[in-house]
């Protein structure tokens, strides 16, 4: 069994490469190997017992040439700082390669949500929040829901932190509820996202996207909406997808060869992403082991569940028909099924430009804050359109430029993004 690879030493690992590549100049990498600021804290919070329990909170922020640090805080009971600063530093590449002005931060407190009353999660997150709002803000660090927390979370920080400020400030936090500050759209944009990027991909190998097939790995957020966008919006069919069964403690694949339909899916699934077997099985769907997904004949694949599922392996296994893999999910790929990829010359989307359109919607909430004007959903889906198609192609033309492997030029476009920035603020 191979070593627990400690996340942030793969960050600095992932930038290093690149940045010999590109023959970044020492200052350039000294700054960008490590995050600018890091906060670690206690968070006291009473117990619905009337005791007091302390938790462990962190916040990083990685980089912030390009604008406000941005992203997710993570309520886990194996949260560590090493996984927030990798994260943090990912942050700060995914809002370059989407080229929306935000660098990059992470968050956390090492705790099992689960395991809190409603009340006791609420008084956690208004302490997170007393903890370091004064390096939060608008201008500054803009948290969003991650692991662990949701919409009605990030309600209660963005309270929190207007009482401590003294006025109202929903652009502090993104990921809030419609008619809370929320955006429209949000539900959808990453999904949505993963499919502009497979058609400009499509486009980009001269392929019809129509009668197109795909197979999923996931039936959540980005899974479903994933679904629903490549029938719709290329006239493609989905012929799988797969999800965890909390019950049975392992993956099933849900399969249909003439094509799933995601609407009866998501109404026979439940909010952790979860499809109902038994429904699902009288409904005619073929019901296979959790990776069947992987070895389908079809032209995309789309893992958009959970990390390190495409490993060396199982990746010879993968039909020689997939053209595009799509990363929905964070980290699907490990390196050594990466470089088969790159052997056989599979194009591939790298996760960081895959998924980008979550945070470039909360981005879009952000701005929607700052006028106090806010958007129809189409309105935010057809700007999102346009970003990630911009954001793929500006990716695409320097690794056909280059001659680099899709993942390597994602990287390369993005540190040059925030290298060019530092250059301009006078930091190097
Ligand atoms: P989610 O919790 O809504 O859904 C996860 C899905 O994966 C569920 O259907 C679950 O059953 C399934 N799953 C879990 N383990 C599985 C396994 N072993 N085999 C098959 N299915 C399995 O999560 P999500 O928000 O859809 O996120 C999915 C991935 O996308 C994660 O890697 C996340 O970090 C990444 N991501 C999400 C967003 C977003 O906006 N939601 C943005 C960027 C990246």
């Amino acid at each position: 069994m191979s070593e627990k690879i400690n996340p942030f030493k793969m960050a600095q690992q992932q930038f290093d490469e690149v940045a010999e590549q590109m023959g970044l100049e020492k200052a350039v990498r000294d700054m960008l190997r490590w995050p600018m600021r890091q906060f670690k804290f206690q968070l006291p919070v009473r117990m619905d017992d009337g005791s007091i329990k302390v938790f462990f909170g962190f916040r990083v922020q990685h980089n912030d040439a390009r604008g406000p640090a941005k992203g997710g805080i993570r309520f886990a009971a194996n949260e560590t700082v090493d996984t927030v600063k990798a994260l943090a530093t990912w942050m700060t590449w995914k809002c370059a390669v989407a080229d929306i002005p935000l660098g990059g931060g992470k968050g956390g407190a090492v705790v099992d949500p689960a395991t809190l009353s409603t009340g006791e999660k609420e008084r956690l997150c208004r302490e997170w929040i007393d903890a370091v709002w004064k390096n939060l803000g608008p201008r500054n660090d803009v948290p969003a829901p991650d692991v662990g927390t949701t919409a009605q979370m990030m309600g209660w920080m963005m309270d929190e932190y207007s009482k401590l400020r003294g006025e109202y400030v929903p652009g502090v936090i993104t990921g809030k509820p419609v008619g809370g500050g929320g955006s429209r759209g949000r539900t959808a944009a990453t999904g949505f996202g993963v499919v502009v990027t497979i058609r400009e991909a499509m486009k980009h190998l001269d392929i019809d996207p129509r009668g197109q097939t795909a197979s999923i790995q996931g039936f959540g957020n980005v899974a479903q909406y994933a679904a629903r966008t490549f029938i719709e919006m290329l006239g493609g069919k989905v012929i799988c997808v797969s999800c965890w069964d909390n019950n049975d403690k392992t993956a099933y694949t849900y399969t249909k060869m003439d094509g799933i339909d995601p609407y009866f899916l998501q109404g026979i699934t439940d909010e952790y992403g979860t499809i109902n077997r038994e429904e699902a099985e009288s409904a005619g769907y073929l019901v296979e082991d959790g990776d069947a997904w992987l070895y389908k004949d079809v032209d995309v694949l789309i893992p958009a569940a959970v990390e390190g599922v495409i490993t060396g392996e199982n990746v010879e296994n993968v039909s020689e028909e997939v053209k595009i893999l799509a990363e929905g999910a964070n980290g699907p790929t490990t390196l050594e099924a990466d470089a088969v990829f790159k052997e056989r010359g599979t194009f591939v989307i790298p996760d960081f430009l895959c998924n980008a359109g979550g945070v470039t919607c909360s981005y879009f909430e952000q701005v929607q804050n700052d006028m106090n004007y806010y958007w129809t959903e189409e309105e935010v889906l057809d700007k999102l359109d346009h970003n990630m198609a911009q954001a793929f192609n500006s990716v695409l033309e320097t690794a056909l430029e280059k001659g680099l492997y899709m993942r390597d030029a994602a990287y390369w476009v993005a540190i040059a993004r925030v290298e060019k920035a530092m250059r301009l603020r006078g930091w190097v």
